[in-house]
């Protein structure tokens, strides 16, 4: 194993010991094991050759200057915030990569012709304040009031934590660039899924990060007793939602690469001998193209509707989130696959299924996005694992991409 894979593999054993929860990696934003990690994290940079800065949003920032006035700049990074009993590799990955590629760069005495800056985002996931993004979406000066007024399961608004944390003072950071001064933002993640295992491939680039429709759909009956009332008299909410579920399946199966999931079912009354008076389903719809997602959850939503009527049932949907598709830049993507087929001979285009900083940051500047195979595709789990060989020709495409972009850059 090289040096550097085999240093970055310690950073991310140890960041991965960074937690609020003992026996377990749980780091939250704002929590004490956050400021520990970014403590740790700046001193990587340091180390590296960056020098760190912490905005107001908790957000880590390491910039290497650029040898000439006025270049442009680079941005890389992912999340450092985790799941409740996470892996060590989601996001952490993001932010760790890139620095161990610059301390290899400047070993090898190397300066590249334009900035650099690497952020650790203090908050992805959306644990703590049930709202993702919040550390991107401060960065890119994207939050909005709204954002501030979450609570906690302790009713602390993110407003009062972001001012505990800053000692009693917070503003929003101001936006750090302007666009005409960027260059792109890079964010290497593990896949979180099983393509490229099946692909018998270390790395991937990620065309498009899918958009994502949330909601609820309830369909409403009549309770009633379930000895007495004979079948052809139901109004039985919870058949409907189970023709509903399977439909949905089928659907999506059919129209790859949609995905479509009901996660959850609350059935009312719920009980044995009572039969479902009402059942709120969630519906989780994704897909890589706008047009094809809203095509799709027409359609589900028509068949929600007919299935209701059939059976005499009520059905309503009250949609939670609405995400638009995000596409990868080309320029930046090309790049990206010539270092992969520099690197492992074959380049795989892949669609993220999974939301990431680089969906927020997509309103900034252009972005890419380079996968690493995790064993299994498990991810959110203590089991998470990409292979130390992966995480080296990780590395070895993220230094060849940022010599290849140096090399356009000054051409
Ligand atoms: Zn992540």
């Amino acid at each position: 194993m090289p040096p550097a894979a085999k240093q970055l593999a310690q950073m991310l054993d140890e960041l991965g010991r960074v937690t609020d929860e003992p026996g377990k990696l749980t780091r939250t934003f704002l929590s004490p094991a956050m400021r520990r990690a970014n403590a740790r994290v700046g001193q990587w940079m340091r180390g590296a050759g960056l020098a760190v800065r912490e905005d107001s949003m908790g957000n880590l920032i390491g910039r290497v200057e650029a040898p000439t006035v006025g270049a442009k700049t680079l941005l890389l990074g992912s999340h450092l915030d985790t799941v409740r009993d996470a892996g060590r590799f989601d996001g952490a990955l993001g932010v760790l990569l890139p620095i161990v590629a610059l301390g290899e760069l400047k070993r090898r005495g190397i300066a590249l012709p334009f900035a650099i800056e690497v952020i650790g985002f203090a908050e992805e996931e959306g644990v703590r304040f049930s709202s993702a993004y919040l550390g991107s979406k401060g960065y890119a000066g994207r939050l909005r009031a709204v954002d501030l007024k979450f609570r906690d399961a302790q009713g602390i608004s993110a407003g009062d934590a972001l001012r505990a944390f800053g000692n009693g003072k917070f503003s929003l950071p101001p936006a750090p660039h302007r666009v005409r001064d960027l260059l792109g933002y890079i964010e290497v993640h593990i896949e979180q899924g099983p393509v490229l295992e099946a692909k018998k491939l270390a790395v991937g680039v990620v065309s498009a990060i899918a958009g994502q429709t949330r909601g609820r759909l309830t369909f409403q009956g009549k309770a009633g007793h379930a000895g007495t009332t004979p079948m052809h008299l139901r109004r039985d909410a919870l058949a409907g939602a189970a023709e509903f579920i399977l439909f949905a399946e089928t659907l999506a199966r059919g129209c790859e690469p949609l995905v479509a999931t009901v996660g959850t079912a609350a059935v009312a009354p719920g009980a044995p001998n009572v039969i479902p008076g009402e059942v709120k389903l969630s519906l989780d719809v994704r897909h890589p193209r706008n047009d094809s997602r809203i095509a799709a959850l027409t359609l589900l939503l028509d068949a929600a509707k007919k299935i209701a009527r059939q059976r005499k049932l009520s059905c309503a949907w009250q949609p939670t989130q609405d995400n638009g598709a995000t596409t990868c830049s080309p320029d930046l993507t090309a790049l990206l696959e010539q270092s992969n087929r520099a690197v492992q001979r074959r380049s795989l285009s892949l669609v993220s299924g999974a939301g990431h900083d680089a969906v927020v940051m997509s309103t900034l500047t252009p972005v890419a996005m380079l996968f690493v195979r995790c064993r299994d595709g498990l991810s959110h789990h203590p089991d998470e694992f990409a292979m130390p060989a992966d995480l080296d020709i990780a590395l070895q495409v993220v230094i060849d991409f940022l010599l290849r972009l140096a090399k356009d850059s000054t051409q």
